[in-house]
């Protein structure tokens, strides 16, 4: 059997996105002059572990006797995802939009940054269709912690929370992460759109 451009595409759309995209019977066919378009991004971002900070990841407080240095709230799993998203925009990085020197963004909610960064993307033409993040953090163990992460970041990027991977990692008492001396974070997203 043949297809053409068109099916694949929308096949490829529904095995991606499961029920939340699929063609409803009684929708036609995309044409293949509006398959959609893809779009990866990917960023990392690091903070230094200071006293008299919170520790503050994917939206959660974290108890723990340091915290995340940084001009807003130092959250380093949102900052990555965020960066993710503009990078797959081709809108630079968080610094182009936040800058660290700018007083409204000092202490800033990361989550409200990133629901603007969201916002541009949905201007843009495009949704989230899922992330997979890493965050790299010595101790406390981060397990207890995730779901409470993958809700609150699934909420602001509009998505149920199964499309939002978030692994908690160690440094394995390497490098500055692995000394306790910083948390870090990496962050890949997917995002469609259509021509
Ligand atoms: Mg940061």
């Amino acid at each position: 059997m043949v297809f053409g451009l068109g099916s694949l595409f929308s096949a490829l759309l529904d095995h991606s996105t499961g029920t939340r995209l699929k063609t409803k019977s009684n929708q036609r066919p995309k044409t293949e002059d509006q398959i959609s378009m893809f779009r990866i991004g990917i960023g990392n971002d690091t903070h230094r572990l200071v006293e008299g900070k919170p520790l503050i990841l994917g939206g959660v407080r974290i108890p723990f006797e340091r915290g995340a240095e940084g001009h807003s709230d130092g959250d380093a799993l949102t900052h990555a995802l965020a960066d993710a998203i503009l990078g797959a925009l081709c809108e630079g990085d968080l610094g182009v939009h936040f800058p660290d020197h700018d007083p409204q963004w000092k202490d800033a909610d990361s989550l409200q940054l990133l629901a603007r960064v969201c916002w541009l993307a949905r201007e843009r033409g495009f949704n989230i269709v899922n992330v997979d993040a890493n965050v790299f953090l010595e101790r406390p163990k981060l397990r207890e912690h995730v779901g409470a992460m993958r809700d609150n970041l699934a909420k602001v990027l509009e998505v149920d929370a199964g499309y939002v991977s978030i692994k908690a990692k160690t440094g394995e008492g390497l490098d500055a992460v692995g000394r306790g001396e910083a948390v870090s974070a990496q962050a890949m997203v997917l995002l469609s759109g259509e021509k």
